[in-house]
């Protein structure tokens, strides 16, 4: 996969090449320890919310698809709250009536029981669709932020790293088959409709738009799966009498090519992987563009040092992305007559609905990560395209005006931890194709 993983990346000017340098030595460090600080460690997020498609029949019952909640008191700056009265967020955060008593750092991973998750079985509720889809227009929101209900809990991220789950089969292909062929603007499938679900040779009869749509989502599933490969149960370990037996993880790379080796996926392999490097591009582009109010951001979590270090972590990172040559343009995007308000109102439409679908993941850990990254790709959606943003960047005067008199629509706490979380996730994907790399030269190098 990776021989044809060189040169024009398409539907911009980038290539492989530059990014795989850029990010590998330039960002992957810096934004590795961005996300490492307590301001992006916590994410308030409901995992309990009725999949509102079809009956949730799926279960996990792999002991590794659990995740480890936290309590309110663990996480820091949410305690004592904000103490910024214009805050819309924090307020709710420091009356959130759903303290769990759980501290962050214990570690129930191990219990074998926790594998089987009681997931409630549900009817489709039309209530929450037709919620849903009242949704105001205004916002411009790509997706629902579900941190400010009642179910909503705090997840230490570094406790529940994304990695090998177990979770497969119909449950976990009907959610990808839901996301390619109910939303991404029903492209033309495989005649069979089975596996892949989108071939490539059908996006160049797609406008722009819904190419850059089904590019993002697999770009988004290409890294997942990656994930999943370079962080693989390797083995069990019996490491006490009465404890069960602990994981050991690391990359598979056999099952790396069977997922990406064009010659087992049809073709498609590596395009998939180009889709990782696109979507990457795309949040990149977010970031920038938001860049000169992310760099105003407190990060606020009542540990005056960590926040001045959050501060500065996050302004190196964004001084170094502003000096990428090739950034997407997304001017490029939704211009063409009338048919461009209702486009990009179809595509904000479609991608709500994928963030929906993620509620109907059978699996909490793997809900978790793929919650957390549609919601950064939402976020970084809303930059991109909701117009909000768009008078915002450099140094324009209606840009530092903006800022002064706070005038323009905040992002809140969660959809930030969740933008920067998963650039993270799509950087570490890239930075993981080079060690895949490496041990394929190594493998084929061997007697
Ligand atoms: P799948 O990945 O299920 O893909 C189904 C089909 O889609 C493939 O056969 C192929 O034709 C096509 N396809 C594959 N990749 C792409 C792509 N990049 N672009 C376009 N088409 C593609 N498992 C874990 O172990 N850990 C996790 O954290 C995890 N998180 C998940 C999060 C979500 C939201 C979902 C839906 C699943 C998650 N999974 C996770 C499951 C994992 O993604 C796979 O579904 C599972 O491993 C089964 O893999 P598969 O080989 O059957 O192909």
């Amino acid at each position: 996969c990776f021989e044809e993983l060189h040169g024009a990346l398409g539907d911009c000017s980038c290539n492989v090449d530059t990014i795989d340098y850029f990010n590998n030595v330039k960002i992957f460090p810096r934004i590795q320890s961005v996300v490492g600080k307590d301001y992006f460690r916590f994410y308030k997020v409901n995992l309990k919310k009725e999949c509102p498609f079809w009956v949730d029949d799926s279960r996990c019952a792999m002991k590794y698809c659990h995740i480890k909640t936290c309590s309110k008191e663990s996480v820091p700056g949410i305690e004592n709250g904000y103490g910024n009265d214009d805050d819309e967020e924090f307020p709710a955060l420091k009356y959130s009536e759903n303290a769990q008593t759980t501290p962050c750092g214990s570690d129930t991973d191990h219990d074998p029981a926790l594998g089987y998750l009681n997931m409630t079985l549900s009817a489709a509720s039309q209530y929450e669709i037709a919620k849903w889809k009242a949704y105001d227009d205004s916002i411009g929101n790509f997706c629902e932020c579900d941190d400010k209900d009642a179910d909503a809990e705090y997840v230490d991220l570094s406790l529940n790293p994304e990695r090998y789950t177990g979770y497969k089969g119909p449950s976990a292909h009907r959610i990808w088959r839901s996301i390619y062929q109910e939303n991404c603007f029903r492209v033309k499938t495989n005649p069979y409709e089975s596996f892949p679900y989108v071939l490539s040779s059908d996006l160049s009869n797609m406008c722009l738009e819904k190419r850059v749509f089904y590019r993002a989502v697999s770009g988004l599933h290409s890294s997942i799966n990656i994930h999943l490969c370079s962080k693989y149960l390797l083995s069990e370990k019996k490491i006490g009498f009465a404890a069960p037996p602990e994981g050991e993880w690391g990359p598979n790379l056999e099952e790396f090519q069977r997922r990406f080796d064009p010659s087992k996926t049809f073709g498609e392999g590596s395009n998939w992987l180009k889709n990782l490097y696109f979507v990457y591009l795309l949040e990149m582009r977010a970031l920038a563009k938001a860049g000169p109010y992310l760099e105003r951001e407190d990060y606020f979590t009542g540990n005056p040092v960590e926040d001045e270090e959050t501060r500065d972590a996050i302004r190196n990172m964004l001084g170094v992305i502003y000096t990428f040559p090739d950034h997407f343009n997304e001017s490029s995007m939704f211009t063409v007559g009338n048919q461009a308000i209702k486009l990009k109102q179809e595509f904000r439409e479609h991608f709500w609905n994928i963030s929906r679908i993620m509620d109907c993941v059978g699996c909490d850990k793997c809900k978790l990560w793929g919650k957390l990254q549609t919601q950064g790709l939402g976020t970084a959606l809303k930059i991109l395209f909701s117009g909000q943003w768009d008078s915002f960047e450099g140094d324009s005067d209606q840009g530092r005006l903006m800022l002064k008199h706070k005038s323009h629509k905040r992002l809140q706490r969660t959809e930030i931890v969740a933008l920067f979380n998963a650039f993270a996730r799509l950087s570490n994907s890239i930075r993981e194709l080079e060690n895949f790399r490496n041990m394929l030269s190594t493998h084929t190098e061997a007697p």
